[in-house]
């Protein structure tokens, strides 16, 4: 049974992974199958959908436009304009759905440019975590998205972890350079930990498992205390001890302000793209 009480039918267009994900967590969730679409170019990746999940798919967009209450466009930005003047022209019905879309970079104005203004769109920024079910998305909408609609597009992405709304689409450009770039920066680190240990004689796959368990087991506790990053971070910090010693070396070399810069350096280049 689906956790969600308003199931409508809902399509995406373009099915690469991204939609493949979602798609996952929302069967697994127990949305029901048959109000799932996917339409792509090819079809080789419809038909693992199909065989996978057991969904509706169609390499017609137009087909899954008339069968679909809800569209989340999943085409890469390059063919956004081409894809949405294409769907203008032969599914003008496209006004009367709740357009979504997960393209990065495309701000709402061109998606009302491309379709019409009455269009109600939500633009959605999902994490590549999201492909293991444990992704942040952040959302915005226009003004005529109703609460309705916001509460059903809540649900749908929350299969695929956690959901965030922001009231300024500018601050996508920040949610991107946070979340979206995040999971680099983190692997960017334990890397940076893993060759620590290997350095001191641990061979690669023990400082690795050592690693991503660490950052798990830390994540974990962080997701579960309602204390403060900091506060749990003193938790663990005795005074004089190791700990303290190598905390003392990232404060030398101003961790937090690498990480200021390094969020700053992805926001302006999410500005540039946009
Ligand atoms: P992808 O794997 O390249 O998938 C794009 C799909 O669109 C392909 O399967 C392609 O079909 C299909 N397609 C191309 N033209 C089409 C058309 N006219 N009609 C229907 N389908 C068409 O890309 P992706 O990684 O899933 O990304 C899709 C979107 O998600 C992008 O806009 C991206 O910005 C956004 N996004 C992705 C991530 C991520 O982690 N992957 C994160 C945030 C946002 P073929 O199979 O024939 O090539």
């Amino acid at each position: 049974m689906s956790k969600q009480a308003d199931v409508r039918t809902i399509g995406f267009i373009g099915a690469g992974n991204m939609p493949r994900s979602i798609i996952g967590g929302m069967i697994r969730g127990g949305y029901p199958a048959d109000k799932v679409w996917a339409s792509n170019r090819s079809r080789p990746k419809l038909d693992a959908l199909h065989s996978d999940f057991g969904i509706q798919v169609t390499q017609d967009n137009h087909e899954l436009v008339a069968a679909c209450d809800v569209i989340v466009l999943s085409v890469k930005p390059q063919i956004m304009q081409e894809v949405c003047a294409d769907l203008k022209a032969h599914s003008p019905d496209i006004t009367k759905k709740l357009v979504t879309t997960v393209a990065a970079g495309v701000p709402i104005a061109k998606y009302h440019a491309y379709l019409g203004n009455e269009t109600r769109v939500i633009r959605i920024m999902p994490n590549t975590p999201s492909l293991v079910g444990e992704g942040v998305s952040g959302l915005c909408a226009d003004t005529s998205v109703t609460e309705a609609d916001r509460s059903y597009i809540t649900q749908v992405f929350d299969y695929v972890g956690l959901t965030i709304w922001l009231e300024e689409e500018s601050s996508i450009d920040v949610l991107g350079a946070v979340a979206g770039s995040g999971p680099a920066y983190f692997f960017e680190f334990m890397d940076g930990l893993q060759k620590a240990a290997e350095a001191l004689g641990f061979d690669a796959t023990t400082a690795r498992a050592m690693v991503q368990q660490t950052a798990l087991g830390a994540a974990k506790m962080a997701t579960e205390s309602e204390l403060s990053l900091e506060e749990l971070r003193k938790q663990v910090t005795s005074k004089g001890g190791s700990t303290a010693k190598g905390i003392e070396a990232y404060q030398e070399h101003k961790l937090n302000e690498i990480s200021d810069q390094a969020v700053r350096a992805a926001v302006a280049r999410n500005q540039e793209m946009a």
